[in-house]
């Protein structure tokens, strides 16, 4: 099955006894035994749900992997894969990480004696020498938040070969529309699936794809002991949501080219940070690793440098709506110093290249001319 078509049928059957054609959200906590021990594959919800299968069948289908597994939040499913970890492990990780996931690396996991380490990935091969005979876990997000940086996910899979390491993928801002990490090697896809895949920002859910049955299996166990699974309600959203993942991002796309391209074009514009724009330092990485387009996400500064600027644009902004998070039918600003990255010291922030002039974008789904006569507008303000 081709893309298109696994997003609408990827672990979805019309249920058994009345034919209905959507996976009803099945509200029940336990299910009744014929004899003690006899069941039917369901026994308690926490180890398996039908309505959250189906979301999980459907994640595996669209990430090419072997099993999917739907959880309460993203962060739920980041703690589920750094619990295949043993004291004394050591992790990877991308420096310009979720300030969320930099958070659970720093201070919960380091204290159950887990070792991190931050490396600047734009040249894979400088995660060589961090390797030590510790090393478990490599822990990748690419395009990275805000800065759109990218990683040669296949550069670092091919790095740890036969290694006995395994490499998980951040794949919330690309989704599976754009980038197939499984394909290039990965071990584990992680989603927020708050973001693109439930699409319409009403739901907190996360999401793991691991591409062999084995670590699946490992990953499932770590989920069932520590009980941190997706609802059957919140489920159903997310499987609702990844209906329509591969027209939402077509469009994403689109509107993010645009924008991108208008920005660049801007007299009160400086830098125009954009995979899909030939002055992006990896757009030819971004043309070998994503396909399809390259998303959604922007992110711009003034020429002037001036924080007064950004949010005098920020306030003014009237299709735009002004918050956090991203990846819904909606288009969003953000500015990360003052919200989403507010929590990352201020010489840290400056050292990643997050200055105060930054504006981030997530460019919804609506009639392009319509942003940027918005944009245009808050730039006259
Ligand atoms: C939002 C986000 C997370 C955390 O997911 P939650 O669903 O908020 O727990 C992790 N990684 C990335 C890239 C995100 O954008």
């Amino acid at each position: 099955m081709n893309f298109n078509t696994k997003v609408i049928h990827g672990g979805q059957h019309h249920e058994a006894v009345t034919g209905a054609v959507n996976v009803p959200v099945f509200l029940t906590s336990t299910f009744a035994q014929k004899s003690p021990g006899q069941h039917s594959g369901y026994e308690y919800s926490r180890a398996a749900n039908p309505t959250r299968q189906a979301l999980e069948d459907s994640l595996a289908s669209i990430e090419n992997g072997a099993r999917g597994l739907a959880f309460g939040s993203g962060l739920a499913a980041i703690d589920c894969v750094l619990k295949l970890l043993n004291p004394g492990d050591e992790v990877i990780a991308c420096d310009d990480l979720y300030g969320g996931t930099y958070r659970m690396f720093t201070r919960l996991f380091e204290k159950y004696q887990l070792k991190f380490t931050f490396v600047n990935m734009d040249d894979p091969s400088d995660i060589s020498e961090k390797i030590t005979d510790k090393t478990k876990l490599i822990w990748l997000e690419t395009p990275t938040n805000p800065l759109m940086k990218l990683i040669d996910i296949r550069a670092v899979c091919d790095l740890v070969k036969g290694k006995n390491i395994l490499v998980a993928v951040d794949n919330t801002f690309a989704t599976p529309y754009i980038q197939k990490p499984l394909d290039l090697g990965a071990d584990i896809v992680m989603h927020s699936a708050t973001k693109y895949l439930g699409g319409h920002s009403d739901v907190i859910a996360g999401a793991l794809v691991s591409k062999t049955v084995e670590l699946g299996e490992q990953l499932h166990f770590i989920q069932f002991a520590s009980g941190g699974i997706l609802g059957p309600h919140d489920s159903y959203l997310v499987l609702r949501g990844i209906k329509t993942l591969a027209l939402r991002m077509q469009r994403h796309s689109e509107n993010g080219q645009k924008i991108a391209e208008y920005l660049q074009n801007h007299p009160k514009v400086g830098t125009v940070i954009y995979p899909g724009l030939p002055s992006h330092p990896q757009h030819d990485l971004a043309k070998k690793q994503m396909q399809n387009g390259f998303g959604g996400m922007v992110s711009f500064t003034f020429k002037s440098n001036e924080k007064t600027d950004a949010t005098k644009f920020l306030e003014n902004l009237k299709v735009f709506t002004l918050a956090e998070s991203l990846g819904g039918v909606e288009s969003l600003a953000n500015h990360p110093t003052l919200m989403t990255h507010a929590s990352i010291p201020a010489d840290k922030r400056a050292e990643l290249g997050i200055t105060d002039d930054l504006v981030r974008l997530s460019v919804g789904i609506e009639d392009a001319e319509d942003l940027i006569k918005d944009l245009e507008k808050a730039f006259e303000a």
